[in-house]
């Protein structure tokens, strides 16, 4: 097999949704796992839809996925010279006409098809009419009637279309602005395009293409039509991944989830980057639609937060920390001890920030959850904080073994047992009842803070 060659095709009249993603991903996991290239062309002929903006969105979200993609994009609006020579050249060959059909008489077409119970097929009326050089026309691709166009589509199968249901296709404008599936075959075909790989909506236009190829003399690439994903409400529908990385969402859990809509590897859940390219092949890619599910990205997203590393975790949260409020400085040794602290039980880097945010306000600033310490604040468990305090005050090394003994001598010394004090100088650390282990969150605290902050809750604030 010659070098793979694929490319993401976006139009950039919004932003980058799940599935626009899913399709960049497997053009992209595609080309990894078999060595070859993943190219991007966007498609802004539609200049009134198309923005810079879009543009940009699209390509910042498609790095952000640590989709990096090789060579210069190519700007489809830049190729317009090529596709007007094309045109030309069919003109030449007389394998296109004019069609001076008005919308109307097409309307009027469309009717009569439809009460005879057909499916709209455009007749080629206009084929071999003379020149009205006064009257709008549009350019018509001559379609043969005979026989069928099979497409072997390495998802969907064999797919065979008669040639009679393909109708004469319309390819550019009078003023010779070519259309969509005439110039995605130019540009296909000049970028090297091996293997064409995309939603399913478009398998409808691929027969049309193909006529396109064999009137260019070009070379068919092969094709994959990709399942739909379905479930999309209307919220998820029109998000972008800009959002799902707004609320704390890692690259390669968004890369993992819409990986698995639509293609499976026996019943692994979770996947790496690497392990994705390693194990991507289209013949795994499934025929049915695949349904979006929140619950099913968080619980993934949480599994790709157990597996990254602290120091990795630290950089990550280190905005949305910024967002709740909290500044911390890039170097602060706590950052990453605090990440380890409570990476087990976060679903989003939204919710992590949330709950290792304590760590860094100042002692005197935290906040007790009032039902909290109604229960956990009595006269009693205040002097029981207090002689805790005492205890660890007197603690030689600050580790959460030093720190466990001194709260169990303490705990024997007074009769105790941990649950007494367990809970009420949780909430004087944190604010919460509910929290990271306690010895291990005292040691990221610091003894400094530990201390400030028992003494503050047996002060009855
Ligand atoms: N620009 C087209 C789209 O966004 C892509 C068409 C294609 O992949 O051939 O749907």
């Amino acid at each position: 097999m010659s070098k793979v060659r694929v490319r993401f095709a976006p139009s950039p009249t919004g932003v980058l949704h799940l599935g626009g993603a899913r399709t960049a991903l497997f053009n992209w996991l595609f080309a990894k796992h078999t060595g070859g290239e993943f190219l991007l062309r966007v498609e802004d002929t539609d200049l009134k839809r198309s923005t810079e903006e879009s543009t940009h969105a699209i390509l910042d979200a498609l790095q952000w996925l640590g989709m990096e993609w090789d060579e210069e994009p190519i700007y489809q609006s830049s190729r317009i010279e090529e596709h007007k020579a094309a045109l030309n050249r069919l003109i030449d060959e007389g394998k296109v006409y004019k069609c001076y059909c008005t919308p109307e008489e097409r309307q009027v077409m469309r009717d009569e098809a439809k009460s005879a119970g057909r499916t709209f097929i455009y007749d080629g009326r206009c084929d071999g009419k003379p020149d009205q050089s006064d009257k709008a026309f549009v350019w018509r691709f001559r379609i043969s009637k005979e026989g069928e166009t099979v497409v072997e589509d390495l998802v969907q199968g064999r797919v065979v279309t008669p040639n009679y249901e393909i109708e004469d296709l319309v390819i550019a404008r009078s003023d010779g602005t070519p259309l969509y599936n005439f110039v995605v075959v130019i540009d296909d075909a000049a970028m090297g395009i091996t293997h064409v790989v995309r939603g399913k909506d478009h398998l409808t236009n691929t027969p049309k293409q193909m006529a396109i190829y064999n009137g260019l003399g070009l070379p068919i690439p092969k094709f994959a039509h990709l399942p739909l994903i379905l479930g999309l409400s209307k919220r998820l529908r029109s998000a972008g991944i800009e959002s799902y990385r707004e609320q704390g969402y890692l690259p390669g859990a968004v890369n993992n989830y819409i990986a698995r809509l639509g293609w499976s590897h026996g019943d692994q859940e979770i996947f790496s980057d690497a392990e994705l390219i390693d194990k991507f092949d289209l013949a795994d890619v499934n025929r049915s639609e695949g349904a979006l599910n929140v619950e099913k990205m968080e619980w993934i997203n949480q599994q790709h937060i157990m597996a990254t590393s602290r120091e990795e975790l630290a950089v990550m949260v280190t905005p949305f920390l910024s967002r709740a409020g909290i500044e911390v400085d890039a170097e602060d040794p706590r950052l990453p001890q605090a990440c380890e602290t409570v990476q087990l039980r976060s679903k989003t880097l939204v919710e992590m920030a949330a709950k290792m945010k304590f760590y860094f306000i100042e002692d005197d600033s935290i906040v007790y959850d009032e039902k909290a310490a109604r229960k956990f604040f009595t006269e009693e468990s205040k002097a029981r904080i207090d002689g805790m305090a005492t205890a660890l005050e007197a603690s030689q090394d600050w580790t959460a073994q030093a720190i466990e003994d001194a709260v169990n001598g303490f705990c024997e010394s007074s009769d105790l047992k941990l649950k007494h004090i367990a809970q009420p100088s949780r909430v004087a650390l944190t604010g919460e009842a509910t929290g990271p282990g306690l010895f291990e969150m005292m040691v990221v605290l610091g003894r400094a803070s530990v201390l400030n902050r028992l003494r503050r809750a047996c002060g009855g604030e």
